[in-house]
């Protein structure tokens, strides 16, 4: 009997799909048989590695040699060299390793010094397996739960924990479960918030490709915590891996008893259905999302009363994000106290991260809550490709906060970024050089808005459209210091009187970017000048 020497996981999510993993895997377990040591060399699927605009990406193990960009052609020569000759293909390897991990994992890269919790799995087993996710200690949590403590309990470590949402807001999870527990009600309801529409951000995709069974086990542990039986995946429509992990992984743990009409033999039943999102940006807020999961235009309703009181179908309802949730079964199996180990005081655990843009290695990281801004973008990040100098980051996403160069050791945590009228949001920073305009990236953003306001309220359906109607005149080199306040001043007005977050928020970018460049709308207009010759006719010339 050969043993195996060598594992090489191969990525499989919907980018390396894209990029034409199974062709490369197919060729690899084609040219091992060849050479006769595909008894030797195991090669396993696995969900994302992080590793964004590297084309196919592997790791080979014990070794740890990460390659990317990697073609059918490319494999003769990489098995040649690898596992015949035993050294690496230099030429197709991402990065050597310089750091060992400290915490949960040792990797590499992006991935190096990494404290995953959230993204523990992800890359590493196969996420279409559940006898891998119960052999990395999957379900322990569920089994915990359910025979050794009441929901009460589970609500109390969550609690103690200090998890905070995810999605943005960071209202305490435990705090929320609580309020639906007390609530009584025939029926009650678990959502997870997989509707993730903003430009650059993927987290949630990542992890639901990469540890779907994560997510069924943090949902019925949040069922039997509060009291429901029936939970909703309302995931974004265009996320078709995520979609078949989702509904593969809910058919396996039913058929393992895992989930379904008494979980493990006990009193407790619990089932999940998959819903998909038609692609609004606003199902994404809590109550649009249930008002489309009944069927209805997905706009949010007027707040009193909250989801956890009346919710889905006006039953006490918990909603929580694909990376709240995907905290939950580590803390219940192993305690409040091991949660709070990482990150802030005020904010424990973790934070997930896609890293996008001007950097060198751009994809998805999770960190301690409070790693500087600086270590996110210039060590996992690798800095500013091309040579080129760091400008600003857009943080949160498009409903973010442009943060410039004084601002890179801000220390990332709700408490902290809240000081600099910055949020966590979506988890997305988007780094730009020194070439990059301002105007033109706030114009993105603010036609997002415009495009995405469902028009319920008037400051966000009109106030989004004046904003566009000016940043355009500044995209076209003219405008006015008038201008400038103006827009400050409607998005001031859409934060204090809009419905829903979405017209709350776009004070953040507005007001962020005229903070820190003022002046180079100030250029647009007087100088007819624009950093990146890309606004107006007269670019890149100065007047
Ligand atoms: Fe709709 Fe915008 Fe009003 Fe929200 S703020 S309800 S998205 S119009």
């Amino acid at each position: 009997m050969s043993i195996v020497r060598s594992h090489v996981l191969i990525s499989i999510d919907a980018n390396t799909l894209l990029a034409g993993a199974k062709a490369v895997e197919e060729a690899l377990i084609n040219e091992l048989r060849k050479r006769g040591i595909d008894k030797e060399v195991g090669v396993i699927e696995t969900g994302p590695l992080g590793i964004i605009g590297k084309g196919v990406v592997m790791v080979v193990y014990p070794e740890g040699v990460y390659y990317g960009n990697v073609k059918p052609e490319d494999i003769p020569e990489l098995v040649e060299e690898h596992f015949v000759k035993g050294r690496p293909l230099k030429r197709l390897m991402i990065e050597e390793i310089t750091t060992p991990s400290v915490v949960v994992k040792e990797e590499v890269g992006l991935t190096k010094r990494q404290v995953r919790i959230v993204l523990k799995n992800s890359g590493v087993i196969n996420p279409e397996s559940i006898e891998e996710y119960i052999a990395s200690d999957g379900f322990d949590g569920l089994t915990k739960a359910i025979f050794e403590m009441k929901p009460e309990d589970v609500i109390k470590v969550v609690k103690d924990s200090g998890l905070r949402g995810r999605g943005g807001a960071g209202f305490p999870t435990g705090l929320k479960w609580e309020f639906t527990y007390k609530i009584p009600a025939d029926e009650k309801y678990v959502i997870c918030n997989a509707d993730e529409g903003e430009p650059g951000t993927f987290k949630d995709r990542l992890i639901l490709e990469g540890d779907p069974y994560r997510i069924v086990e943090a949902m019925t542990i949040a069922g039997y915590a509060v009291g429901a039986k029936k939970g909703y995946i309302y995931i974004r429509g265009e996320y078709k891996l995520s979609i078949d992990r989702m509904q593969k992984a809910i058919q396996t743990a039913k058929d393992y008893g895992l989930l379904g009409d008494n979980i493990l033999g006990s009193n407790f039943s619990f089932d999940i259905e998959v819903r998909k999102g038609a692609g609004a940006y606003i199902c994404g807020e809590e109550t649009a999302l249930i008002e489309s999961l009944e069927g209805k235009r997905g706009v949010p309703r007027i707040k009193p009363p909250y989801p956890v009181s009346q919710g889905l179908r006006n039953k006490p309802t918990v909603v929580n994000n694909v990376e709240t949730l995907a905290n939950i079964p580590d803390i219940v199996r192993n305690g409040a106290e091991w949660f709070r180990q990482f990150g802030t005081e005020k904010c424990p655990g973790t934070k997930v991260y896609t890293i996008l843009g001007d950097v060198i290695n751009a994809g998805l990281i999770e960190v301690e809550m409070g790693t500087p801004l600086r270590e996110i973008i210039f060590q996992y990040g690798g800095g500013i490709k091309d040579g080129k100098k760091f400008k600003c980051a857009l943080v949160g996403g498009a409903a973010g906060a442009f943060l410039g160069e004084e601002m890179l050791d801000v220390k990332m945590d709700f408490e902290n970024l809240k000081e600099y009228k910055a949020v966590l949001g979506s988890g997305a920073i988007l780094v730009m050089n020194e070439t990059a305009c301002i105007v033109d990236m706030l114009k993105s953003i603010l036609r997002f808005f415009e495009h995405e306001s469902c028009g319920r309220c008037t400051p966000c359906r009109v106030g989004t459209k004046r904003l566009v109607e000016i940043i355009n005149r500044f995209a076209n080199l003219e405008g006015s210091k008038e201008d400038i306040d103006e827009m400050v001043n409607i998005s001031l007005v859409m934060k204090d009187t809009s419905f829903c977050p979405l017209g709350q928020s776009v004070h953040l970018p507005v007001v962020s970017a005229i903070r820190y460049f003022k002046d180079e709308f100030i250029n647009h207009f007087k100088e007819k000048y624009c950093v990146a010759n890309r606004c107006g006719r007269k670019v890149g010339v100065l007047s």
